[in-house]
């Protein structure tokens, strides 16, 4: 709060009200450092992941004379939809395939990798499965190959216990919101050494990479953020798994054709993404809304797309079946009463559903 209302100089000014701005960023980045194992001078901020993913993706290709990207089918749009622009300016893009789970196939992505790759991105944990991937075999695979590993871990920073190192990666995205922290602010590690192109060209703000006058309340928020996930982070972790066990196994109990999507045990401990046969997830959702239950399709930066997700389609599932998805995501400060009311009117409302649809 004071980075709103008293505390607001520009962090690159010299006078008190500046010095004080640039504290807080400062603080903020040696939080995000000393989390991710890493120097601090290797932390820039952003306005998000969506630019820390395209940064890295683009900023990669630009710097390096390969021609190449290797990607998974199911990342986030911010990766896919930068992979695909590129691939419209002359870049080879290789899309490593999934398994039934989401699992990257590790033979196909190593043998995607030559001396034309310029960057191999993969993320740490899906957004709309939860699906984690095995990052340390990614990692070693580029490593030998002496190709810069690019990872997206909007969804597990700060919820899975990692180190940039663990992960073999050159840079990672990460995002604040994920952590109950301020919408609009990220940050992406870039390893030292590793050239990469500027963002943007201006004042020289973040040593000239991602220049631009920092947000600061919003950098600042980050950092408290993740203060606050690592003070409480295990017990979060558990108390969301069990709610969303408890969720799934309620749910698999009292609904017929439901299937549960991504992988049983490696998986974030908050996801639940669960096909619904024969019936349109939006009308799930709109009926979940009006009962007071928020949850989402696809990922929600998606929604209003009217196609079933790239993820669930690469994973193996019938579009039919991939339309019917719904992912609900537990938070901090759910309750098990909260859980107990979604278990109670979900499969009244899938009846009401497939007794309608043409296609049940
Ligand atoms: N990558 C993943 C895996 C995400 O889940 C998201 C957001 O949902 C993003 C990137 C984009 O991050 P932001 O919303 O901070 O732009």
């Amino acid at each position: 709060m004071p980075y709103l209302t008293s505390a607001v100089g520009n962090a690159s000014s010299i006078h008190g009200f500046g010095r004080e701005a640039r504290d807080g960023v400062e603080g903020a980045r040696n939080i995000l450092a000393r989390v991710l194992g890493c120097a601090s001078g290797e932390v820039y901020f952003t306005s998000g992941g969506t630019e820390a993913d395209n940064w890295a993706i683009e900023g990669m290709a630009r710097s390096r004379r390969g021609r190449r990207i290797v990607t998974s089918a199911v990342e986030h749009h911010a990766v896919l939809h930068t992979c695909r622009h590129l691939q419209g300016r002359g870049y080879e893009v290789v899309w490593v395939p999934v398994d039934a789970f989401g699992v990257v196939d590790l033979e196909a992505l190593e043998s995607a990798l030559d001396e034309d790759t310029s960057l191999v991105s993969i993320m740490h944990a899906n957004n709309e499965t939860g699906t984690i991937q095995p990052l340390a075999e990614v990692g070693r695979l580029a490593r030998a190959r002496g190709v810069p590993l690019h990872v997206d871990a909007v969804q597990s920073f700060g919820k899975l216990d990692f180190r940039v190192d663990d992960l073999s990666a050159d840079l990672v995205s990460v995002s604040a919101h994920k952590i109950n922290g301020p919408k609009g602010t990220g940050a992406l590690y870039v390893r030292k050494g590793l050239e990469i192109e500027p963002w943007c060209r201006g004042g020289g703000q973040e040593r000239g990479l991602r220049t631009g006058t920092e947000n600061v309340a919003g950098i600042v928020g980050l950092g408290r953020a993740v203060e606050l996930r690592v003070a409480e982070g295990r017990d979060l972790e558990v108390e969301a798994e069990v709610l969303r066990d408890r969720l799934q196994q309620g749910l698999l109990r009292r609904v017929e054709d439901l299937r549960v999507n991504g992988h049983p045990q490696r998986r974030l401990a908050n996801t639940l993404n669960l096909s619904f046969r024969g019936v349109e997830a939006e009308a799930v959702l709109l009926d979940l809304d009006l009962k007071g239950v928020a949850a989402s399709s696809g990922s929600a930066c998606a929604e209003g797309e009217p196609e079933p997700s790239h993820v669930l389609l690469a994973m193996g599932l019938a579009p039919r079946t991939a339309s019917g998805s719904v992912r609900f995501s537990l938070g901090w400060g759910n309750t098990v009463d909260e859980v107990d009311y979604v278990v109670e009117i979900v499969p009244g409302m899938v009846r009401r559903l497939r007794e309608m649809s043409v296609f049940s």
